[in-house]
């Protein structure tokens, strides 16, 4: 993918699409790559991703179970936030890929990517520490969709209290994955 679209592909190594299964019924959504993905092309690759997968055990799933993308693709520059015209001009690859997957649940993993989704849903979006944790049940692209927003697991890396509530989200994200399975038999 070279997309060529916002300043931040006159810096980024590599653009980093997403990757996992196109028919997972879960998808993550984080900020944008870091260092480490930069230069792999591949989402949640360094400390933070190994900490992902660690949840993702939490929950009883794999990572090739999942899809695992982010608001943007390329990295800004010395890990800033995204700024709102890369927000916007990247983003319509986000909505095709969920508008392709239909997952049930949407994680949107820290503020900015709980902002994004938040804002597609018309849910308002107070903080982070509100809306986490919680079965956020709406439509999405005409499709019915829970958001289950979460800390991003680099806030993990510096505190031990989101550590132990990232763990405790995803051990109730596993609940409510083993719910659609039942109800899917
Ligand atoms: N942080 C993110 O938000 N996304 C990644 O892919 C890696 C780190």
């Amino acid at each position: 993918m070279f997309c060529p679209r916002c300043r931040l592909s006159e810096t980024r190594k590599k653009a980093v699409p997403g990757e996992g299964s196109a028919r997972s019924i879960v998808m993550l959504v984080g900020e944008g790559p870091g260092r480490n993905e930069d230069i792999e092309g591949r989402p949640f690759v360094g400390q933070a991703g190994k900490f992902l997968d660690t949840l993702l055990t939490e929950a009883g799933i794999t990572r090739d179970e999942v899809f695992i993308c982010n608001v943007v693709r390329c990295r800004p520059p010395k890990n800033r936030d995204p700024l709102p015209d890369e927000v916007d001009t990247c983003t319509p690859y986000l909505n095709r890929q969920i508008a392709l997957i239909k997952p049930k649940v949407i994680v949107s993993l820290g503020k900015h990517s709980t902002a994004y989704v938040f804002s597609k849903a018309k849910l308002t979006f107070d903080s982070i520490t509100k809306a986490r944790g919680k079965l956020h049940r709406t439509r999405l692209w005409g499709m019915q969709m829970t958001i289950f927003p979460t800390f991003h697991p680099a806030a993990a890396l510096y505190n031990v209290e989101y550590k132990n509530q990232l763990v405790e989200d995803f051990r109730l994200l596993g609940k409510e994955l083993a719910m659609i399975d039942i109800a899917a038999r």
